[in-house]
């Protein structure tokens, strides 16, 4: 085989079987935009009769590392075999192997990063698991001055040409979009409240925010909400309520005054 499965479950060895053969799907399909010289290393590389070439092919079990590594040998980190994941209850991200193999197959062709990140976005979309450069990467393409083995790319234009046909445009390689910043965390009610954290300024803070809030509904004499903007110990939490409670009937007995 060329690409030999080295200690790989029966099940992920059906999911590179699969994958493999949608890569050798996509480069006939798309075999237009592939320089000839890489086409032919790829064609070799899934071709399982020939054995002039064989890739061994790993599932590592170093979870630290990244998506797959390459060199003499491809190793996969184990998530590439996971399904559809859910994130959050929004967004899924699709499976990614089948993109991930192929940008380790450019790369075993002596691909650069340039090389690996266009073909993988060229040859897949977002729904079949590539993903655009990250901003690592555009360093790297930055430092070879947009050049890789087989593609170059206008650093303005990002439009990508076939080094051995300069003329020949592939394609273009988007850039992927900052990511937004973190949503900040959701504000706590004392039904949620829970303390995973707290510091002196949270507490201060959550203490004040709780006290105003407290005096504007005892003004307009409407329920209570109370809304944490930080978070609060849990055992501070009575102390707390207490406060609420003091700011809101100041005259209910035990309050310090008579109630009417
Ligand atoms: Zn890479």
């Amino acid at each position: 085989m060329a690409i030999r499965y080295v200690k790989i479950n029966k099940k992920h060895e059906a999911l590179l079987d699969q994958s493999q053969k949608l890569i050798q799907k996509r480069i006939s399909d798309q075999r237009h935009v592939i320089p000839i010289k890489l086409l032919e290393e790829l064609k070799a590389l899934l071709d399982p009769e020939n054995l002039g070439t064989v890739v061994d092919l790993h599932v590592t079990q170093d979870t630290q590392s990244n998506w797959a590594s390459g060199g003499s040998c491809v190793k996969l980190h184990p998530r590439c075999f996971d399904d559809w994941q859910e994130k959050g209850s929004v967004t899924r991200d699709p499976p990614r192997l089948t993109a991930v193999l192929l940008h380790e197959l450019v790369h075993f062709a002596l691909g650069t990063e340039l090389d690996a990140e266009f073909f993988e976005n060229r040859l897949f979309t977002r729904h079949d698991g590539a993903v655009l450069p990250t901003e690592e990467d555009e360093e790297e393409f930055k430092d070879s001055h947009y050049t890789g083995v087989y593609v170059a790319m206008n650093s303005k234009t990002r439009e990508v040409t076939d080094r051995s046909k300069p003329e020949l445009v592939l394609g273009s390689l988007a850039r992927a979009t900052k990511l937004a910043p973190k949503p900040l965390p959701q504000p706590k009610t004392l039904d949620n409240a829970e303390a995973p954290m707290a510091n002196d300024k949270q507490e201060k803070l959550a203490e004040v925010r709780i006290q105003k809030m407290a005096e504007r509904k005892r003004q307009v004499g409407i329920r209570i909400v109370v809304e944490f903007t930080g978070y609060v110990k849990k055992s501070d939490l009575n102390k707390v309520m207490g406060g609420i409670r003091d700011a809101v009937y100041p005259n209910v007995e035990g309050n310090g005054g008579g109630g009417s």
